[in-house]
């Protein structure tokens, strides 16, 4: 078997507790003034915000904070940071949450680099420079702090993704410790974006003997370690839960190198229109159509699920996996025009002609009804 292959990601990452803390003069020399994007509440909660806060100051560099990006980033927020960031002559980015403000960051670094570009113009791809960007994860779940990408929601309520070699972060700092208080709800469904983009990234026609090699570790850990803080959380000792949720960062800065190169697969495009329209949060929305999407590539490519299999040994255990976890609970039933719409919305999308299976439109209604019937 031949191996060809291309590699890449330019991003610098400091892992493990106070990373921050211990490699801060990695940031100096990328601006004099930071424009710090985060969500309403976690980064200050957990934190990280106080840390970056206190080395910004060792530092001498200037910074402002824009707080109000929501899940799932609109387009209307994102313009507010970048008018903020150009009003206060920010010169770099840092992105402080889950993958919500790290891909906020993400565009807004483009933006403001370009402040002549409409945000629509972010998916045309047609720009080279961005601002520096910074990313400091407390989910562990998308990735994002090692990703060339950025999922933003239009006014029309679509999810709509771009990606750029600019958009990676020059340095992500990834400290399990902001994440030790992750509710179980968010821990599952960020857990099981990681879990979907290991799995996927190993099951798309774009994965690499290196993308597999992450992935087989991401699934691995992920497997031991989410049933334990889930099910175990209480008789856990400090120590121990301090190591799930290392796992679990790991795993998601994996599962994020994995999908750098490979790109996601058909359950992301399916979760898409269950997160904007129906309200689930993406981990789940997206996980729960793997399995269907497993079965149906195991008939035609069977050998696309070697990687999986290491783990999970069959469909049925994965499946078992996730009903233990709950993430079938609360799936809603859809409407026959949301069957069609969204349907087509698969289809069309990008994510048809990396995915094994031959997955057909008639698939694809299938498996809605199969899931949400
Ligand atoms: P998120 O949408 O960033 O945040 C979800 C919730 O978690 C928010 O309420 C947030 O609160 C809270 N939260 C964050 N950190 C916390 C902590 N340490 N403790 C307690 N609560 C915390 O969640 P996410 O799942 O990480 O990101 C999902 C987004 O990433 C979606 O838009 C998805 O499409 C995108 N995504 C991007 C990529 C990529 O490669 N770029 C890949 C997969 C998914 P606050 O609002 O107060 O912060
Ligand atoms: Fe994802």
């Amino acid at each position: 078997m031949s191996h060809a292959f291309s590699y890449f990601i330019p991003t610098r990452v400091f892992f493990g507790r106070d990373c921050l803390n211990n490699n801060y003069a990695t940031l100096s020399g990328l601006g004099e003034k930071a424009l710090i994007i985060s969500g309403r509440k976690s980064a200050k909660a957990c934190g990280a915000y106080d840390e970056i806060v206190e080395v910004l100051n060792k530092l001498n560099i200037e910074f402002v904070l824009y707080d109000q990006i929501e899940e799932n980033p609109s387009f209307s927020s994102v313009q507010k940071a970048v008018e903020f960031g150009l009003e206060n002559d920010a010169d770099f980015v840092i992105g402080i949450g889950g993958g919500s403000p790290i891909d906020a960051a993400k565009a807004v670094a483009v933006l403001i680099a370009n402040p002549f570009m409409k945000i629509e113009e972010l998916f045309d791809g047609d720009f080279d420079i961005a601002l520096p960007i910074v990313a400091i994860p407390t989910t562990s779940g998308t990735g994002s702090e090692v990703t060339e990408f950025s999922v933003l929601n239009s006014p029309e309520n679509r999810k709509k993704s771009f990606k750029s070699d600019v958009i990676f972060p020059d340095i992500s700092f990834i400290d399990p410790k902001y994440t030790l208080d992750l509710p179980t709800e968010l821990t599952i469904t960020t857990a099981c974006d990681a879990l979907s983009h290991s799995i996927e990234g190993s099951l798309s026609l774009k994965s690499t003997i290196l993308t597999d090699l992450y992935a087989a570790k991401a699934i691995e850990l992920i497997k031991e370690n989410l049933p334990k803080l889930v099910n175990s959380s209480l008789v856990l000792s400090e120590e121990e839960r301090y190591e799930c949720r290392q796992a679990l960062s790991l795993a998601s800065m994996l599962g994020g190198m994995v999908i750098s190169q490979t790109g996601t697969v058909l359950p992301h495009s399916f979760g898409y229109n269950m997160t904007t329209f129906y309200g689930i949060r993406h981990g789940v929305a997206t996980i729960i159509f793997l399995p269907s999407v497993l079965r149906k590539a195991e008939r035609t490519n069977p050998e696309k699920l070697r990687v999986f299999k290491e783990s999970f040994k069959s469909v049925d255990k994965f499946d078992d996996f996730l009903e233990k976890l709950g993430v079938y609970k609360n799936i809603p039933k859809l409407s026959e025009k949301d069957l069609v719409d969204f349907s087509q919305f698969v289809a069309k999308s990008m994510h048809v002609s990396v995915t094994p299976g031959n997955i057909t439109y008639e698939d694809i209604i299938s498996i809605y009804k199969e899931v949400c019937g």
